[in-house]
């Protein structure tokens, strides 16, 4: 049975006031999730604090956007494992398209993130997707394939949530067919050696399109990034039925 993990993005948005203000409202809207549900969310580091001394007794998991590979040293401006596992976090996103895009991530420095994560017990959420100019060449199979075997070497395939993000489909409000993400959220499983790896789908979810989403067979949650702002229709995309 796997787990349906909805998660939050938000990117660089809301300082620590604004994320104190957000979780009130949202625990407001928030009905109990079943057990099998799991609700994340991937804040600016610097939110953490607060947020993991707010959570208590909530059903949310807090998750970071990034983590360094090296446990500690001369990186300036870089955040380790053991930084966040001290602050309660679970869950850290790895590979999102924006750090590929313009922070020079590569599939060899995810590799060695996703393994940062997993050595501090947290999971990662390693993020895939094609360019528009991959899939109208019809390369998004292929791209996706090297993706993942590239970022999963010697990863510990027991604690890792995948997200599928068409990079077209991010911030554009331009959702990928519920349909074609399950056919490439199959593909991703096919490749596994763990079959109870949680699949996302990411990429323009909202409260309007949750429902056909999560209807598909292979889809086991949603990243979401820009609708992940808004306590109310955040909560609705986390209750979705
Ligand atoms: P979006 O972002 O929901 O705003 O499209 C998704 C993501 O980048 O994770």
């Amino acid at each position: 049975m796997r787990k349906i993990v909805i998660a939050g993005n938000w990117k660089m948005h809301k300082t620590q006031g604004d994320a104190l203000a957000f979780l009130q409202e949202f625990l407001n809207y928030l009905t109990e999730t079943p057990d099998d549900r799991e609700a994340v969310l991937c804040v600016p580091f610097t939110a953490l604090g607060t947020l993991s001394k707010n959570l208590h007794g909530s059903l949310i998991k807090l998750g970071a956007q990034n983590i360094h590979w090296a446990d500690e040293g001369a990186f300036t401006g870089e955040i380790s494992g053991d930084m966040l596992s001290e602050l309660g976090v679970r869950y850290v996103i790895v590979g999102h398209s924006e750090r590929r895009q313009y922070f020079g991530e590569t599939d060899e420095t995810v590799n060695q993130r996703l393994l940062a994560a997993q050595r501090h017990g947290l999971t990662p959420i390693l993020c895939v997707g094609e360019t528009k100019e991959q899939r109208d060449a019809g390369e998004t199979d292929s791209i996706i394939a090297a993706q993942i075997s590239k970022d999963l070497v010697d990863v510990d395939q027991s604690n890792l949530v995948i997200a599928y993000e068409p990079i077209w489909a991010i911030g554009t409000g331009d959702t990928c067919e519920a349909t074609d993400a399950n056919k490439v959220i199959g593909a991703i499983r096919a490749q596994l050696t763990n079959q109870d790896v949680p699949i996302q789908y990411g990429g323009s979810v909202k409260p309007g399109n949750i429902d056909e989403i999560m209807a598909q067979s292979e889809i086991d949650g949603v990243l979401v990034g820009g609708a992940s702002l808004q306590a109310e229709g955040f909560a609705r995309i986390v209750n979705f039925q």
